[in-house]
């Protein structure tokens, strides 16, 4: 009987090692995310002032925790940012961010760079030194990045609503060589947008699609996802706030899986 026990103990313990290094995706509000991974985190879309009466605002309980570094919160990585438009980006709290955590680096297209400068902040601000940020049009080829224990590959997908003046970025980021997620900001759904990168999104397999809700649902934004990006998982965001509190009315309407109450979590797929 003993012996048994060791095999099946022995056995065991690399599923529950594994286990422990699942990664988890934590819902800041509209299309703000953290991805967690071990010790390795990261943001996206977190920092923003406008809520434009329709969506949600990063609850004050979460943002100070984000802000003092309180768990899950404490030692984030990078923040990514997919474009500068006020319900995703606003330099007030993402300078208070910058300043109160000094080893996170940013990651941004060239207009948000742009924004924390017409904030007021120097550039030689050192602050300014922990901002990568670099203009990228829907043609070019992809430009990738590593960062420690981050692996960056982006690519510019046109925003949603005819705004071609907009840098809108499709960040991938892999974490630990391991999992790798997708957040689309504001894309549109024209699938050539998402085609003329296929070999980019071909290059590694996605874990976890973040898109906008217009996606999720939508004819072309789920052959987007299925036979471009070729996500194990999608979590739509952006979902409208008077979704709160009704996350499961939302899914099924939609028929898939939206973020729609700031605090909730998913397991990513393996
Ligand atoms: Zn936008
Ligand atoms: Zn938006």
């Amino acid at each position: 009987m003993k012996s048994l026990f060791a095999a099946f103990a022995v056995s065991l313990f690399p599923l529950y090692a594994a286990a422990h290094d699942h990664a988890t995706a934590h819902y800041i509000g509209n299309e703000g995310v953290m991805v967690e991974r071990g010790d390795t985190k990261i943001l996206f879309d977190a920092f923003y002032a406008e809520s434009y009466g329709q969506y949600a605002l990063v609850p004050s309980d979460i943002s100070d925790a984000m802000t003092s570094g309180a768990a899950p919160f404490d030692g984030v990585d990078a923040i990514f940012i997919s474009h500068v438009h006020g319900d995703h980006f606003s330099p007030e709290p993402a300078i208070a961010y910058m300043r109160a955590q000094t080893d996170v680096v940013m990651f941004a297209p060239e207009q948000v760079r742009d924004s924390l400068l017409e904030a007021g902040v120097d550039t030689g601000d050192p602050l300014m030194a922990r901002v990568h940020a670099f203009a990228l049009e829907p043609g070019d080829t992809g430009k990738t990045i590593s960062h420690g224990a981050i692996d960056i590959d982006v690519v510019s997908v046109p925003h949603a609503g005819n705004r071609p003046h907009i840098q809108n970025y499709a960040w991938r980021v892999t974490l630990d060589e391991d999992t790798t997620v997708v957040h689309l900001g504001d894309a549109d759904t024209a699938i050539s947008n998402f085609s003329r990168h296929q070999a980019h999104f071909d290059a590694k397999t996605t874990n976890t699609a973040f898109p906008p809700y217009w996606f999720v649902g939508d004819d072309n934004g789920e052959l987007i996802l299925s036979d471009i990006i070729k996500a194990k998982q999608t979590i739509g965001i952006h979902v409208p706030k008077r979704a709160a509190g009704n996350g499961d009315q939302w899914r099924a309407r939609f028929g898939g899986d939206l973020f729609t109450d700031p605090g909730e979590t998913r397991a990513i797929a393996d």
